[in-house]
C-alpha cells in the first residue's frame, strides 16, 4: 500500500512510528525545528516535515504535504493540545485514525462524566459547592495543568482557607474559583488502563497498564513523615514519567466490563464510537472497586511503558505489540478488507 502513517513528533510518536514501520507502512513526523533528534537517532521516520512551532501542523501547507504523502494522522495528547480541538474538528483535512468527534468528550469534564456515568462506571462523587464538603475531597481547576494547583480539603473551612492562600499568591483567579471542580478523594492505587477498541472486529482489547510518576507527590513519599510536616503548600501532580504495572488477575473481569460498557455507550452518544486506543485513569480502593477519574479518548502517554509489549499485549498477540503497532495493524487489516472508512474519520 502507499499509505503513510504520520503524527506530531512528541508524546507517543516513537512507538506510533516504529509500530507503523513494523507493519510495513511509510512514516512521517511533523516536528518543531530542533526537536527532531529522537526521530532521527531512533530511525523511526521516513519523512520529516519541520515546522517553526508545533501548532503549525494545522497550517495549509503542512496539511497539503501530509495529503501529498497519502497520510493517515494518529492523534495523541500533544497533537490535540497544539492543533486545537476546533481546528481538528472543523478544518483539518487529513484523514485521522479513530473518531475525531470523541476528542471533545475527554476535554470537557461534563461530557466526560456523562459518557462514564451513562456506562454505569463508578466515578468520584461530585460536590456542587464547597458548603457540601463532608469528607476528603480533591479540588481541580479547569484544563489539564498536570494537577498544578490541585489540592485536598476535608471541610468547607479548609477549602476556604486554601483558596484564600492561593488567591494571595496569585495562583488562581476568581474565574478559576467559580469553575473549581470538587470531587471525592479516592484513597486507592493508580491503574491507567490502555484499551483498544477494534471497530473491524467489534472487540475491546486490554493492551497494557501503567501507573503515574508525579512530581512533587511521589517525591514527597521519600521525605520522612516528621520532615513532610515542615514542607509547605499542597504538592503538585505534574506527570514526569510512568511505571508499567499489572492488576490482580481477579480484577480483570471488572476491567473488561468497564471497557465494554464504555464502548457501547460511545457508539450511541458519539458516532462512530470509541474507535482505536483509549485509556481510563483509575484508582482501585480496598473494596476492590475500580473508580475512573479521567479518560483519554485517544492513545495515552502511559502506552510508552510498553513500546516492546506488555504482559497483556503479549498474551493477546504472542508477539511484540505496542499500542502504536496495534493502530498500524488495524489500518493494515482495514486496507486488506477494503474497509478503511471504518477506522478513519
Ligand atoms: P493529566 O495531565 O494526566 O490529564 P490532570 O491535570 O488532568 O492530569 P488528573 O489526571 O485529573 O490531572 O489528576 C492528577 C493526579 O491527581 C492523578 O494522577 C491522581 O494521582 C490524582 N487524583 C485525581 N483525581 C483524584 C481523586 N478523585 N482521588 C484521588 N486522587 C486523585
Amino acid at each position: 500500500n502507499n499509505i503513510t502513517i504520520a503524527t506530531l513528533g512528541s508524546h507517543t510518536s516513537l512507538h506510533i512510528l516504529k509500530g507503523a514501520k513494523e507493519e510495513g507502512f511509510k512514516t512521517a513526523v511533523v516536528c518543531e525545528k530542533g526537536r527532531e533528534v529522537p526521530y532521527q537517532r531512533f530511525g523511526v521516520a521516513d519523512e520529516f516535515i519541520l515546522v517553526d512551532k508545533f501548532s503549525d501542523i494545522v497550517n495549509d501547507d503542512v496539511q497539503q504535504k501530509l495529503r501529498d504523502l497519502n497520510s493517515i494522522i494518529v492523534p495523541h495528547g500533544s497533537f490535540i493540545a497544539y492543533a486545537g480541538l476546533d481546528r481538528v474538528e472543523n478544518d483539518f483535512y487529513v484523514p485521522m485514525f479513530g473518531n475525531r468527534s470523541i476528542l471533545r468528550w475527554e476535554a470537557e469534564r461534563d461530557l466526560e462524566r456523562k459518557l462514564l456515568s451513562e456506562s454505569n462506571i463508578r466515578i468520584p462523587k461530585k460536590f456542587e459547592s464547597s458548603a457540601e464538603i463532608d469528607r476528603t475531597v480533591m479540588v481541580k481547576f479547569p484544563g489539564a495543568r498536570g494537577g498544578k494547583g490541585y489540592f485536598i480539603a476535608s471541610s468547607p473551612e479548609e477549602f476556604d482557607k486554601k483558596i484564600a492562600a492561593m488567591v494571595d499568591r496569585e495562583w488562581i483567579t476568581g474565574e478559576d474559583i467559580e469553575k473549581a471542580h470538587i470531587e471525592e478523594y479516592v484513597l486507592g492505587c493508580n491503574y491507567c488502563i490502555h484499551f483498544f477498541y477494534s471497530a473491524l472486529k467489534d472487540e475491546v482489547e486490554v493492551l497494557g497498564m501503567d501507573t503515574r510518576y508525579e512530581s512533587q507527590i511521589d517525591g514527597l513519599c521519600r521525605v520522612p513523615a516528621k520532615d513532610q510536616l515542615d514542607i509547605p503548600a499542597d504538592p503538585s501532580y505534574v506527570i514526569t514519567g510512568n511505571h508499567p504495572v499489572v492488576i490482580r488477575e481477579s480484577l480483570l473481569t471488572q476491567v473488561f466490563d468497564i471497557g465494554d460498557n464504555l464502548v457501547e455507550t460511545a457508539k450511541k452518544l458519539v458516532k462512530p464510537g470509541m474507535n482505536g486506543p483509549f485509556c481510563l485513569q483509575t484508582l482501585c480502593n480496598d473494596n476492590l472497586e475500580i473508580v475512573v477519574f479521567e479518560m483519554s479518548a485517544r492513545i495515552d502517554g502511559g502506552t510508552n511503558t510498553f513500546m516492546n509489549s506488555s504482559p497483556y499485549s503479549y498474551i493477546m498477540f504472542g508477539e511484540m505489540m505496542s499500542m502504536g503497532r496495534r493502530v498500524a495493524r488495524e489500518i493494515k487489516n482495514a486496507v486488506e478488507e477494503d474497509k478503511l472508512e471504518v477506522v478513519i474519520t
